[in-house]
């Protein structure tokens, strides 16, 4: 097995997620030497479609991965509502190059995987310590100790929790506190563009708003247009196997939608397969931070995915992260902390909720707030501030 020396001057980020590889290029790029410990053995093609709304892609574009980030993705033409049984047309937001204009980035849909890989050709592949599924973690006034599944140790001087909704760093910081079902499932599927040609608007992002607020089907374009992407979402009481690749059933889900427009029902009917996934949430946090360690992404404020703004958050985290932490000594490090965290809390806990309230953007209304960020240039907190 590889080993990787760490020390007190050592950055150590738990998870390679997206947030967590913005974040180690970015800290890298600061001036500080940073690992990176992994759960997973590899990388592998796990998940399906992401989508990062120009806050997002500004913040990619920054750190120099926008252009790698492009080669796969596809740019959605619009972002559209439309009611799930008459199929009228509540809003139309143009995207592409009128987001490119009004943002400075586009609308972009990725496989999380392509993604992913582009991040990871981004970072030293030998600060990545794969395999290391971080257990106990106990911090100290110089640093924190982690200890592995495998039995190994490492010793850094602060540490950012990177580690998705079950995050292990946060039950160290917080205690533990498991997420809740949120009575909510999701369907994924992807279809061959050719099969569906006869259905409009599918090089947009399209989101027919259901009968209740659990239940929405969204589409949008995949590899360049080549494919369509449905993520459907709807109520059931009770779940037990938290996965983002377990099979579902086409029959089912087919079922779940008969109400809909035959312009979604079109889409469904065209899917061999599907994948069935619970979705869970929490609360918003008070504190994301303690002492030399801080959470960022789905370990501070996993969210519903009704913004689609899980990866952008998770990335303007890091981002933001990173900036507070420029050229920071280790001595410093917990007020730089504490500044991050008094820079982001409010605006992920807003996104947070506001995925909770599933209400956004099915009127019209105006997107600025959301896709207007720019994680490069809000003013950083300081550590009066915070
Ligand atoms: P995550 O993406 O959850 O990443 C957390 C990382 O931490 C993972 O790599 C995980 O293996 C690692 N980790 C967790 N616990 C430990 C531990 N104890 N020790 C070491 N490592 C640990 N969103 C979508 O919109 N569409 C998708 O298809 C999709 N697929 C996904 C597939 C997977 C396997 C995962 C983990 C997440 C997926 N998501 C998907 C969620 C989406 O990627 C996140 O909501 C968002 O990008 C925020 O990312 P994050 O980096 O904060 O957390």
């Amino acid at each position: 097995m590889k080993t990787i020396t760490t020390s007190e001057s050592t950055i150590g980020i738990v998870g390679a997620g997206i947030g967590g590889l913005v974040a180690a290029i970015a800290l890298r790029r600061a001036g500080h030497g940073v690992v990176v410990f992994e759960q997973a053995k590899q990388f592998a093609r796990v998940g399906a479609d992401i989508n990062l709304t120009p806050n997002a892609v500004r913040a990619l574009d920054g750190l120099g991965v926008g252009e790698a980030a492009r080669v796969t993705a596809a740019r959605p033409s619009h972002r559209i509502s439309r009611t799930y049984d008459t199929g009228e047309e509540t809003s139309r937001l143009e995207m592409a190059e009128t987001a490119e204009q009004r943002y400075g980035a586009p609308q972009l849909t990725i496989h999380r995987a392509d993604l992913l890989a582009a991040l990871a050709d981004m970072f030293p592949a030998e600060q990545v310590a794969l395999g290391k599924r971080a257990g106990k973690i106990a911090a100290d006034e110089k640093g924190i100790s982690l200890s592995f599944a495998d039995g190994t140790e490492a010793r850094v001087g602060a540490l950012i929790g990177a580690d998705g909704i079950h995050s292990c760093v946060r039950t160290a910081m917080f205690g533990a506190e498991s997420p809740r079902f949120t009575g909510i499932v999701a369907y994924r599927a992807v279809v061959p563009a050719e099969r569906v040609a006869g259905v409009p608007n599918l090089g947009a992002f399209t989101k027919w708003w259901g009968p209740n607020p659990q239940s929405q089907i969204v589409t949008f374009p995949l590899n360049r247009g080549r494919d369509i992407f449905i993520f459907a979402t709807t109520p059931q009481d009770s779940w037990h196997l938290e996965s983002w690749t377990a099979p579902g059933s086409v029959d089912e889900l087919r079922e779940q939608y008969v109400a809909y427009h035959p312009e979604a029902r079109a889409l469904l009917d065209a899917c061999d397969t599907v994948l069935k996934t619970a979705l869970y949430e929490r609360d918003p946090m008070p504190a994301w931070t303690q002492g030399r360690m801080a959470l960022l992404g789905d370990a501070a404020h996993p969210m519903l995915p009704f913004m689609a703004q899980g990866a952008g958050m998770a990335i303007e985290d890091a981002v933001v992260l990173s900036r507070h932490l420029d050229g920071v000594a280790m001595a410093d490090v917990p007020a730089a902390l504490k500044g991050f965290e008094t820079a982001r809390i409010e605006r992920a806990s807003q996104v947070q909720l506001g995925s909770r309230g599933n209400n956004w953007l099915r009127e019209g209304g105006n997107a600025d707030w959301v896709y207007g960020y720019d994680a490069w240039a809000v003013p950083l907190a300081t550590p009066a501030m915070a």
